[in-house]
């Protein structure tokens, strides 16, 4: 924390219409992991109070917000959209430049952004109930749905613009106001998106930012008697945490954690395919996915095979300044989770596991950031840390097994369900794997990290308080069913 420096740019929190600092005239530093002589920006650090505005100003425009109807409220996201599109190359550098990851993947998530922004403007057009038969013949009986109020929205540093977009904009469209609160390390990313509701002319107090840190903010958001539900993603840790205050204060909360993902390659797999899928899918934005690939189980007949093409390509893996067109994959997103990513790595040493590839930060005078080579293990086995915690690096534990009901019976054995694929060609592996498979995301002949922004998206297990976003599901967080019955 430091005191203002005049000389960065200084990003403020959004309250109620204005861009303000917070009371306590404290700062972050937002560092580039790529190069961390370069602060990309300062944001505020703020207290309890500068919250307790941000919630006050939402729930004071709560009431005409939700009047309005959704055509009106969705002309606001189509704006954000058309704004955000214009800007997509600045805000895809700041991202870059902010938490690592390169400029084409950073460009396409900002492109994600404007799709959901359209996608849920849309929304503000569709049916929201049902019409049900009463046993009262001169009865109307219906549901509709009541927005929330005002939604507390805590998010993470690795989408930093598609995870509060996927969620304040069904927030917005289905009539709640929000109060976000963004990962520190990626506070920047979030206030340029929220310049774009700004600038399309939001009504004041219906989107509302804070930064600051997440065991101040984060937690004032969910003890805030006037926030009336809390969409979180995160770390299981925290979301544990947040899950029991929203209990105990009854209200509503959706949770997205962490993941272990598995991939299984049977014996019949395209195994180009395969070795293309598990690389983008485990390795790209520095593994730092929550449905990264992290556990390769392969089939014997085709393991050898697999293993020297999928070392053959890790080994063209550029590792750089995510803004350099010869970067594959950038850094980690912060020193902490560089020493995560290394203390894992030891850790699989040393239970046992053969370290086939990589394993050290990369070592070179020319980059000065949380750089990590790409990590391949093999002889791992389910008792070892790296087969059960989630490591958010570029690290993948390769398995061996003997049938694709043994890899099956391996994937399943983890107490996280977010995301899992398999490559085979055969037919009734790939419906044995989407009926048994226990991930909220299966996927067949395809990476693990995929997310459509039109489909249902969650875990099951510890991965996801067991509620879906994105797609038509928001729907079912951000409002509640009411049941009408009207008799003339
Ligand atoms: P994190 O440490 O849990 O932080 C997430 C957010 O919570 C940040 O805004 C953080 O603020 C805030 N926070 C920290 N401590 C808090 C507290 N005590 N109370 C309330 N809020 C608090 O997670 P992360 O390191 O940013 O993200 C990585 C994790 O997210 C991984 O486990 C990954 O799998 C998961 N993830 C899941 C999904 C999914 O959809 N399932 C998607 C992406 C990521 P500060 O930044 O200020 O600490």
């Amino acid at each position: 924390m430091t005191k203002i420096d005049v000389k960065l740019k200084t990003y403020l929190n959004y309250i109620n219409g204005d861009w303000v600092a917070s009371e306590i005239e404290e700062t972050g530093k937002s560092k580039n992991p790529a190069n961390t002589e370069e602060v990309v920006g300062l944001y505020q650090m703020s207290s309890e109070n500068d919250l307790n505005k941000a919630v006050n100003s939402a729930s004071d425009a709560k009431k005409a917000w939700r009047k309005l109807s959704g055509d009106e409220r969705g002309n606001y996201l189509q704006k954000a959209a058309s704004i955000l599109e214009e800007r997509l190359d600045e805000v895809a550098l700041t991202m870059t430049k902010e938490m690592g990851k390169t400029l084409p993947e950073a460009k396409g998530e900002t492109a994600r952004g404007v799709a959901i922004l359209r996608y849920y403007a849309g929304e503000g057009l569709r049916s929201e109930g049902d019409v049900i038969p009463s046993t009262d013949k001169d009865a109307l009986m219906f549901t509709t749905r009541a927005p929330l109020g005002v939604v507390g929205v805590i998010t993470p540093w690795n989408f930093p613009v598609a995870i509060p977009l996927w969620k304040m904009a069904p927030a917005l469209i289905y009539g709640n106001t929000v109060v976000i609160k963004p990962a520190s390390e990626a506070a920047i990313t979030c206030a340029k998106v929220i310049e774009c509701l700004h600038e399309a002319g939001i009504p004041e107090g219906v989107v509302n930012m804070v930064t600051g840190s997440g065991s101040v903010i984060g937690l004032e958001i969910a003890n805030h008697p006037e926030v009336n539900g809390i969409t979180f993603t995160g770390s299981n840790q925290v979301g544990k945490q947040l899950a029991q205050i929203a209990v105990t204060r009854g209200i509503k909360y959706q949770l997205e954690m962490g993941g272990k993902n598995p991939v299984i390659v049977a014996n019949d797999a395209d195994l180009d395919l395969a070795v293309e899928a598990t690389i983008s899918g485990g390795l790209k934005s520095t593994g730092q996915k929550c449905t990264a690939t992290s556990r390769v189980i392969v089939q014997k007949d085709i393991y050898q095979k697999f293993k020297e093409r999928l070392l053959a390509k890790v080994a063209e893996i550029t590792v750089g300044d995510g803004v350099e067109s010869s970067t594959w994959m950038g850094p980690s997103v912060s020193q902490s989770q560089l020493d995560t990513v290394v203390s894992y790595i030891e850790k699989g040493k040393e239970e046992g596991a053969k370290l086939l590839y990589g394993g050290d930060k990369v070592r070179s005078k020319a980059l000065k950031g949380y750089f990590i080579e790409p990590t391949v293990f093999e002889g791992v086995t389910s008792d070892m840390t790296i087969a059960k915690e989630e490591i958010f690096g570029p690290v993948l534990a390769l398995m061996k097994v003997n049938s694709v009901e043994e890899a099956l019976e391996l994937a399943n054995d983890s107490e996280y369900g977010l995301s899992a694929s398999i490559f085979t060609t055969n037919i009734s592996n790939m419906l044995s794997f989407i009926d048994d498979m226990d991930a909220g995301l299966v996927r067949v002949n395809a990476e693990s990290a995929g997310v459509e922004l039109q489909a249902p998206f969650g875990g099951m297990k510890q991965s996801s308080s067991h509620s879906r976003e994105q797609g038509r599901a928001a729907i079912e967080f951000y409002t509640n069913i009411k049941t009408v019955f009207v008799k003339g």
